[in-house]
């Protein structure tokens, strides 16, 4: 070998190890993990479940997934040729599986309240409020249902765990420790660099508070949830439509629900080794048989309970689910990361007229003439609509 092609190939080793790709904040993935599950999915069940829950469209994992006769080859680290072989149980064998099944007693739930609340809900962009009104702050309303639900819960048996319990982050980290992240990232943005000095430290702060409210604080509550082992992970969220116009807030009309499985790997997504490997870890570990299970009763306890629309995405960031309305798959860093079948809600539009009436108002008891109807506060009827669902779920044989 001539001294150049030496040169070349540590070039070249060079480039494979630097092309890994991994989402901010994240580890390089063991595939080793994946090794329990050789010989434990049919050729044809791992095909339909990638085509028709995790990716939807074959030329988004095309690049990153062989499938031949006998193994599935998944692409290990990008730009480079290392393969993770996954053995297919052979057709001719066959596992028995069980069709899904839920008890609310004796089932380990872990409540999620999505985001963090109290002084932090500005800068997660979940607050909002009208002229001198209260303000509406998702992170405490998620906190207020989830609190109210775990009680409910604990009187039917069942073993209930909190994210968190304050409107405050589980995270040890805060904005200023992604400050080299948060420049790192801006010097990749090409298209950026030419903006004014004031607006790009504006970026970059903008971006040190993403690491921190969004990816540090969602991977803290992953690692708690990894000591937990919980059952069923349910994440609370109050839906919110964008403003019409954003300078000045003027309440919507749209309302409606929506509840989430994981699924949907888009190409851009399936590219990062991290997020490759945790979709198919999750298909492996038939987490979606649980999640449309329970979201499947729970979309159907919404509609009842809130009397609500089911909400339909139109992008290709979300694919429809099962025939029940309201149930859709998308891939967001809690439902892909937390280790566990994973329902993400998403009832009410927080900033449509009727709700920021209810909210207003907050909790009570019994019920209080809203719009000409006898209404519970939202928080209870939130409550009520998931127990009705988990019922449902664990009646079902
Ligand atoms: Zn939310």
């Amino acid at each position: 070998m001539g001294k150049w092609g030496f040169v070349g190939l540590l070039y070249f080793l060079g480039s494979l190890v630097a092309m890994a790709k991994l989402t901010d904040l994240a580890e390089p993935p063991d595939w080793a993990r994946l090794d329990s599950f050789q010989e434990s999915i049919s050729r044809q069940e791992f095909l339909t479940q990638l085509n028709e829950v995790y990716c939807p469209r074959q030329s988004w994992w095309f690049p990153w997934i062989e499938i031949e006769e006998h193994r599935a080859r998944i692409r290990k680290k990008a730009g480079s040729d290392e393969w993770y072989d996954l053995h297919f149980l052979e057709s001719n064998k066959s596992v028995t599986q069980s069709s899904p099944s839920f008890q609310i007693s004796g089932s380990k739930i872990l409540i999620d309240p999505g985001h963090i609340g109290g002084e932090f809900s500005e800068m997660e962009g979940r607050h909002f409020a009208i002229g001198d009104e209260n303000p509406v702050k998702e992170g405490e309303l998620a906190l207020s249902v989830a609190l109210k639900l775990k009680s409910e819960l604990e009187k039917k048996g069942a073993v209930v765990s909190l994210s968190r319990k304050e409107n405050q982050p589980v995270t040890q980290l805060r904005p200023k420790d992604f400050k080299e992240l948060a420049v790192t990232w801006f010097s990749r943005m090409e298209w950026l660099q030419k903006l004014p000095s004031e607006e790009i430290s504006k970026r970059i702060k903008k971006r040190e508070e993403l690491y921190f409210y969004r990816v540090s604080e969602i991977l803290a509550r992953s690692d708690k949830i990894k000591k937990i082992k919980p059952d069923l992970i349910l994440c609370i969220h109050l839906n919110a439509a964008p403003w019409p116009d954003p300078e000045k807030k003027s309440l919507v009309e749209r309302n409606d629900y929506h509840v989430l499985v994981n699924g949907c790997y888009m190409g851009g997504e399936i590219a990062y080794d991290d997020q490759r490997f945790e979709m198919v870890w999750r298909l492996l570990n038939r987490w979606e048989n649980a999640e449309r299970f329970i979201a499947e009763h729970i979309s159907k306890a919404f509609a009842i309970k809130t009397g609500l629309p089911a909400f339909a995405y139109k992008g290709p960031n979300a694919l429809k689910i099962g025939e029940v309305e309201g149930v859709w798959a998308r891939n967001l860093l809690a439902n892909r990361i937390y280790e566990a079948p994973v329902v993400f809600l998403e009832p009410y539009i927080a900033n449509s007229a009727v709700v920021y009436q209810r909210i207003q108002l907050g909790d009570y008891e019994n019920r209080k003439i809203i719009n000409g109807e006898k209404r519970a506060s939202l928080v209870r009827e939130y409550v009520d609509a998931v127990l009705i669902g988990l019922e449902q779920a664990s009646r079902q044989k």
